[in-house]
Parts: C-alpha cells; sequence; structure tokens
C-alpha cells in the first residue's frame, strides 16, 4: 500500500505564504500529499476555503495556526491542530495578536523611512488585505521592490532581522496562553521548529505549560536535532508532528515542498488524543 503523505506546516497569502489556499491545495495534490495543514501566523482566515476546496479535491485539510508567543521573553512559534477555528474567543485573540503585529510593523517602517527608504506601512497593508496577518517579510518585499534592498533576504540582513538597526520586538501573548486558549478550542498544541532555540528547560517549561507535541521534521533540524526531540517526546509522552513551513515566491524554499512529510499514523496518534 502506497504510504499517505502529510505536511502540517503551511503558510498561504493569509500571512506570508505566496499562494491562495486553492493554489496550495492544487500543489499538494500535484505532489501526493493528502493531508495538509494550513498554519498560518495569528490568522485563520485562509481555513473555511481551503477545507471546501480540500474536499471537493480529495484532500483532508486539518484545521491549523501558528500562534506566536512569548517564552521567558524568548519569541517562540505554538503550531495548534484541529481547533475549532470559528470559535469567536479564538478570532478575538487573533485579531488582538494581529493589531499588535500592525502597530509594531508602523514602528518599524517609520525607522525605516528614517533611514532613507521611502515605503509606506499603508501601501504594504493595502496590497495585502485586510484578512491577511503582516510581518516582517511583507516589509522585506517592499524594500526589495522599492531598491532599499538587494534582495528579501538582505532587507533582514541590514535592517529588520532581530537585533539589526530598524528591529522592532513584537509582544507576543505568553506561550501558556496561547497553549491554553487551543486546548480550549479542542485543539492540540505543538511548538514549532524548537531547533536550537528551544531545548531542556524551555521544553519543559512548555511541557508543564501542558504542550501537547513536538513539531520533529522542520527544514531547519539537524539528524541529531530530529534524535534528540524524538527521544524527548516519548519521554514525556508527548505527539510528534512535522511539516515543510513552506512560504513559496521569493522565499525561495520550494525545494522543500513535498520532502518535509509524516505519516498517517502521526495523524491517528492525535486523532487518539483527541477521541475524533
Ligand atoms: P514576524 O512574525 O513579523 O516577526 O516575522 C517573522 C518572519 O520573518 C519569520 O517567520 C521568517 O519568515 C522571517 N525572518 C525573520 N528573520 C529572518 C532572517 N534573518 N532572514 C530571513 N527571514 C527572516
Ligand atoms: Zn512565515
Ligand atoms: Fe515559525
Ligand atoms: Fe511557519
Amino acid at each position: 500500500m502506497k504510504s499517505v503523505k502529510a505536511d502540517l506546516h503551511l503558510h498561504t497569502n493569509y500571512s506570508d505564504g505566496n499562494l491562495s489556499p486553492i493554489q496550495l491545495i492544487d500543489l499538494s495534490k500535484k505532489y501526493g500529499i493528502s493531508v495538509i495543514s494550513i498554519t498560518d501566523h495569528d490568522n485563520v482566515n485562509a481555513l473555511e476555503e481551503a477545507i471546501i476546496y480540500g474536499n471537493q479535491n480529495g484532500i483532508q485539510v486539518i484545521p491549523g495556526v501558528e500562534i506566536s508567543a512569548d517564552l521567558d521573553k524568548q519569541e517562540v512559534h505554538i503550531l495548534g491542530y484541529f481547533i475549532d477555528y470559528k470559535d469567536k474567543r479564538l478570532l478575538e485573540f487573533l485579531s488582538a495578536s494581529r493589531n499588535l503585529r500592525i502597530r509594531r510593523n508602523e514602528k518599524i517602517v517609520r525607522k525605516l523611512n528614517e533611514m532613507g527608504s521611502t515605503i509606506s506601512f499603508n501601501d504594504i497593508k493595502v496590497k495585502a488585505g485586510e484578512m491577511t496577518s503582516i510581518g516582517r517579510p511583507h516589509i522585506a518585499m517592499e524594500l526589495n521592490e522599492e531598491g532599499f534592498v538587494k534582495s528579501y533576504y538582505d532587507a533582514f540582513i541590514k535592517y529588520i532581522g532581530d537585533g539589526k538597526p530598524a528591529f522592532v520586538k513584537k509582544p507576543n501573548p505568553k506561550s501558556s496562553e496561547v497553549i491554553r486558549i487551543i486546548s480550549e478550542m479542542g485543539g492540540l498544541s505543538f511548538i514549532a521548529h524548537p531547533g536550537k532555540l528551544v531545548r531542556d528547560e524551555l521544553l519543559i517549561s512548555l511541557i508543564q505549560e501542558g504542550l501537547d507535541g513536538i513539531e520533529i521534521i522542520h527544514p531547519s533540524h539537524s539528524k541529531s536535532d530530529i534524535e534528540y526531540f524524538s527521544k524527548m517526546a516519548a519521554e514525556h509522552f508527548l505527539l510528534t508532528s512535522g511539516g515543510s513551513d513552506y512560504h513559496g515566491g521569493v522565499k525561495n524554499d520550494g525545494r522543500n515542498f513535498g520532502n518535509y512529510c509524516i505519516s498517517m499514523d502521526e495523524i491517528i496518534n492525535m486523532k487518539r488524543r483527541l477521541f475524533i
């Protein structure tokens, strides 16, 4: 029997991805991926359209989200799967996070303007649309189009990467709060791409806060990362997940698509934990 391929970490143009939910599902079908999760940053607006189109095309779409959170002043990303994406409280929570992003983006653009760039955050907002979660990648693309930087990545290296001259820290909800709301929405929480950032004590803190699982398969993980996190998951009875974190377009990560998949067993384990 052909094994089922699942990619549970994908972005659309409702956050900083390049493809629409429909284009992403068409691409998944082309690559023989039959289960996906769309995990836009602080946003679930892609999900309704994706689930309907997925159903029509034989692709199961697990409702997902990737929420930025703070853990001991460090930003971590928490993936929520099987969430009730229509719940009013979740929508309000995510909308508050997107508003924090907007205020932070305005500050970043102000700094860039002082450094000689002429980009306007209003133009970025209009291009992205009301329903989209806007982040630094949108600013990087605008700087690139303006010609203020040589490339998308150059924008991070010179100006807006962590600690660079136009960087502004984003205030995020606490990881404990994010884990709790995902659970209250009937979902499962996973630490996204923990890599080198979230080891030992920080990982244990998240587990104590109620984390359900670890994203093991991710393009940023080395073989030893995978071994370490698999062992931690087994020791702490955690679920395991993974995906390509594909964004497309200028991020030039097309080679990752289809190459960071998990098996159906891992999804069955998630469903068992939720009794669904
Ligand atoms: P934000 O959530 O607005 O802080 O934007 C974070 C996103 O910006 C990350 O998910 C990456 O896609 C991108 N990013 C952050 N730092 C870098 C970097 N140094 N190089 C390239 N992309 C980056
Ligand atoms: Zn992203
Ligand atoms: Fe992330
Ligand atoms: Fe991501």
